[in-house]
């Protein structure tokens, strides 16, 4: 039993999920792209207006197939933030590739736009960007830098599943982009993830390369004789046990993206008056960003503030965490790639950031409860609290 009375995260189901696996099984095929994969294929696509999506076991799994797509060689550089998951570089970086980071914006978290055209070099390949908490990155300004210089966009989204920017939905924006489906995420099917493919150039290839480096596409279609080894590849598909859990997530995708908007209003709500104090920042969401509440995530004033933030929080039963360690100050961060400037803006937020728990089937009390345990863990009395607060409908 977990000591916590209030879990971090919990993921929660849509109703038709075990039966999808049931299905499944009776069709005969759990392996992977069966009809299940083809049916979550035929949601995203729909739902996020990309080009074609190939799901993956991992987000971690659809950036190596970026990095595999793109051929990228040892020495090629790709600029990213630091202030993210492992896998952002981890998968450029297994490739050979270096990952070059740049500082963040402070508002959103989000790689700082303004930083990037000062790190290209002869050896740039690509922009990752990560839409941090499923707000998005000024997109605009990073798609002009990249077409100036001959970039290719990836979006990490693996926080971005039905957010948008102006209006467009996260992953559709950038030539390649990743979603996942782990537990953690808004989505899931445990381990899961996605690759989107916006770029036309790409579509024939990331065909072959998912199914493990052959024509078998082709074949399938009767288009070649011989089923055969054509390019590298990998092994990238989930099982249909794993799509038949993730379809029946998807089913519910809207309902549970709204759920977790109404938990994210009524904390933004009930801590704004800590923040009209100085003991904390809440999120910032710019005006064109729809965000999909993927996480919700205070500044502490100082790195001591945050730890006895934490530790108050954590003694009370409720699981706030923090995140992330800069990948530039980590030991492999330190031996495969490099940082462009100082990043005052990830090392500070590295020091200074709580996420708050937050899942779809959190109840009224569990955040009153978490708002309450924040306030005594900033000193300031509850009565502080606006009435307004506790009515913001959930
Ligand atoms: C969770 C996450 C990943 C990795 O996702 P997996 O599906 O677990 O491989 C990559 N990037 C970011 C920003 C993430 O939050």
């Amino acid at each position: 039993m977990s000591p916590y009375r209030i879990p971090f995260n919990r993921p929660s189901l849509s109703g038709k999920e075990f039966d999808y696996i049931r299905e499944a099984f009776d069709r005969g095929q759990l392996s992977g792209n069966g009809m299940f994969t083809q049916r979550c294929h035929a949601w995203l696509k729909e739902h996020l207006g990309c080009g074609k999506v190939l799901l993956t076991h991992s987000c971690t799994a659809a950036l190596e197939f970026c990095a595999l797509l793109l051929d990228l060689q040892p020495g090629d550089e790709v600029i990213m933030p630091s202030f993210t998951f492992v896998s952002t570089a981890n998968a450029f970086a297994v490739r050979g590739a270096t990952p070059v980071f740049v500082d963040i914006r402070p508002d959103t978290l989000n790689l700082d736009e303004t930083r990037i055209e000062a790190a290209i070099s002869a050896r740039t390949r690509a922009i990752v960007v990560v839409h941090y908490g499923g707000i998005g990155c000024e997109m605009d300004a990073i798609v002009d830098i990249a077409r100036r210089h001959r970039l290719v966009v990836i979006e990490d989204a693996a926080h971005g599943m039905l957010a948008t920017y102006r209006g467009r939905e996260l992953g559709s924006i950038g030539h390649l982009a990743a979603l996942s489906f782990h537990e953690t995420k808004n989505i899931t099917s445990g381990e899961g993830g996605a690759l989107l493919i916006n770029d036309d150039r790409y579509r024939e290839r990331a065909d072959t390369l998912w199914q493990k480096g052959t024509n078998r596409s082709a074949f399938a279609r009767g288009e070649t004789e011989k089923y055969t080894w054509v390019d590298l590849g990998s092994s990238f598909q989930p099982s249909e046990v794993t799509a038949a859990f993730l379809a029946a997530q998807l089913e519910g995708a809207e309902s549970v993206t709204a759920r977790r908007r109404a938990i994210w209003e009524r904390y933004h709500a009930a801590l704004a008056p800590l923040e009209a104090a100085g003991r904390v920042r809440r999120p910032v969401v710019p005006p064109h960003c729809v965000h999909n509440a993927h996480l919700y995530s205070l500044l502490l004033p100082t790195h001591e503030a945050r730890d006895a933030f934490l530790a108050h929080l954590n003694a009370r039963g409720i699981y706030a965490v923090f995140h992330y360690v800069p990948l530039h100050a980590s030991p492999a961060g330190q031996r495969f790639s490099r940082s462009h400037g100082a990043l005052p803006v990830t090392t500070t937020v590295g020091e200074t950031l709580v996420r708050l728990p937050l899942w779809a089937g959190m109840t009224e009390e569990d955040v009153a409860d978490v708002v309450r345990t924040a306030y005594a863990a900033c000193g300031v009395p509850v009565d502080a609290l606006p009435a307004a607060a506790g009515r913001a409908a959930l």
